[in-house]
C-alpha cells in the first residue's frame, strides 16, 4: 500500500533528541528552540521567531495580539483548517468567510474588498498547498482599511511571493511543523513577528502573561504576571528532532520538488484532453510542493477515484469541507458574498500521496493507474528530473 504520507526523518533526529535528554533540560525556550529559532529566522528574513507548540498556537497567539474583542469580525477563506477560524472565535470574534480563486484555492482580494466594514480588524491569509495569496492585494487593503493581516502559512514552509518567504509580508505568520508537513516535529510550530511593536508582548503571552523573557535577561530583577497570555512553548525534544528536520531541509524540498513535477508531467496529457485540472502556480510564487492535487469532474467521480485508486494500494485523500458549512462555522462566522467556487472546487479535489520516501517509481505507478481510471494509455516515456 502506497500511504497518503509518511513524515520524513533525515537521520540526526534521535541524536538531538538524546542530547536535549542529556543535557537535563528539557522544558521549553532551550538550546535546541534557541538553534531552531535563529535557523528560520536567517532562512525566511524575519528577525523575530518563536517556536510554538503548533501552527493552531501560533494562531492563537496572533488573536490575543490584535486585542480582539466580542464583535470584532475578521476575514478568512472558507475553504480551509478548523484552527484558522478557531483561534478568532476563542477570542470572540466574528468569522467572515469569504470565497476563493479557483486557480489556487486561495482567498480571492475582491470578495475580501467586498466583505470589509468598520467592525473588520484583520485578514487571515491562508497559502493553500504552500502557494501564496495574492499578497499585493491583500497587503494594500490592509494599508488602505488599517488592517492586520495574519498569514497562515501553516503550509508555505520554503515558499516565496516575489522572492519573500511566505510568513513574512503580513504583520505575522504562522508555520507548522505538524506530521502532515514538509518538515515537523510531530507537533510544532512558529510565529514569525514582522511588525516589532508586537515583539515584547507576544514574549509575555507566550509565557503565561509573565515578564519571565525580560527577567532572564536581565531587564526586570523579578518577573510577575502582568497580560493574559498561555503556555505557548514547545518542549526542548520537539524542539530537538525539529532542529534535524530543519537541518535536512533542502533534501527533503529537492525530493518534494522532484515529485510534484514528475506528478505535473506524467499528468499533463490528461489536462490536456480536458479530463482533469492540475495546480495552478502564479508567476510571483514559488512554492513549496507540500501537496498535489488534481480537480476531477465532480464529487461523484472523485468518490469512484479514491474507491479505484484504494484497490490498486494507492491512498489519495479529499481535503476541507468549507467551514461555512460546518456545525461550528455556521455558529461562529457567515459567508460573505456568493459561494461560486468554495463548495464546487472543494468537492472535486483529490490530494496523491506525496512525501519524502515516496521514489519515483510510486509516482509512475499512481500516474498509470489514474490514465487507467479513464482508460487511457499513459505516455510510456517519461521525462524524470
Ligand atoms: C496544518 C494546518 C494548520 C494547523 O497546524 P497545527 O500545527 O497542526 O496546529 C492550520 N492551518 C492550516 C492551513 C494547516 O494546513
Amino acid at each position: 500500500m502506497i500511504p497518503f504520507n509518511r513524515p520524513a526523518v533525515t537521520g540526526r533526529e534521535a541524536l538531538y533528541v538524546s542530547e536535549a535528554i542529556n543535557s537535563r533540560q528539557i522544558c521549553g525556550d532551550g538550546r535546541f528552540t534557541f538553534l531552531c529559532q535563529k535557523w528560520l529566522s536567517e532562512q525566511t528574513g524575519c528577525p523575530h521567531v518563536l517556536l510554538t507548540p503548533s501552527c493552531t498556537h501560533a494562531l492563537e497567539m496572533c488573536a490575543v495580539l490584535m486585542e480582539l474583542k466580542e464583535g470584532d469580525e475578521v476575514i478568512l477563506p472558507s475553504y480551509t483548517f478548523s484552527s484558522t477560524a478557531n483561534a478568532f472565535a476563542l477570542r470572540g470574534a466574528q468569522l467572515v468567510f469569504v470565497d476563493i480563486c479557483p486557480e489556487t484555492m486561495n482567498m480571492d482580494p475582491e470578495a475580501v474588498e467586498a466583505a470589509i466594514n468598520e467592525k473588520t480588524k484583520a485578514i487571515i491569509a491562508v497559502h493553500y498547498a504552500g502557494v501564496s495569496c495574492d499578497m499585493s492585494r491583500l497587503m494594500g487593503l490592509a494599508d488602505r482599511y488599517k488592517l492586520f493581516v495574519i498569514e497562515d502559512a501553516a503550509q508555505g514552509v520554503m515558499s516565496t511571493y516575489m522572492g519573500k518567504s511566505l510568513g513574512t509580508i503580513g504583520h505575522l505568520g504562522c508555520y507548522s511543523f505538524h506530521e502532515t508537513k514538509n518538515v515537523t516535529s510531530g507537533e510544532g510550530g512558529a510565529l514569525l513577528i514582522n511588525d516589532p511593536t508586537l515583539l515584547e508582548r507576544a514574549e509575555i503571552i507566550r509565557e503565561k502573561g509573565t515578564n519571565r523573557k525580560r527577567f532572564l535577561n536581565g531587564s526586570v530583577d523579578k518577573y510577575s504576571w502582568v497580560d493574559i497570555g498561555s503556555s505557548f512553548l514547545p518542549s526542548e525534544l520537539n524542539a530537538a528532532f525539529l532542529y534535524a528536520q530543519l537541518e535536512g531541509i533542502e533534501r527533503i524540498h529537492q525530493k518534494r520538488m522532484n515529485l510534484w513535477k514528475h506528478y505535473y508531467r506524467g499528468l499533463l496529457t490528461l489536462k490536456e484532453k480536458g479530463i482533469l485540472e492540475l495546480p495552478t502556480i502564479p508567476e510571483l510564487c514559488e512554492h513549496n510542493a507540500h501537496m498535489f492535487y488534481i480537480k476531477v469532474k465532480d464529487e461523484e467521480e472523485r468518490k469512484t477515484m479514491i474507491a479505484f485508486l484504494k484497490q490498486r494500494g494507492i491512498a489519495a485523500a479529499f481535503h476541507y469541507n468549507p467551514l461555512h458549512s460546518a456545525l461550528a462555522g455556521r455558529q461562529f462566522g457567515r459567508f460573505h458574498g456568493e459561494d461560486r467556487f468554495t463548495t464546487k472546487e472543494s468537492e472535486r479535489l483529490l490530494r496523491l500521496p506525496l512525501y519524502f520516501d515516496l521514489n519515483s517509481s510510486d509516482v509512475q505507478f499512481i500516474v498509470e493507474h489514474i490514465h487507467d481510471f479513464y482508460g487511457i494509455k499513459s505516455k510510456a516515456e517519461m521525462h524524470i528530473v
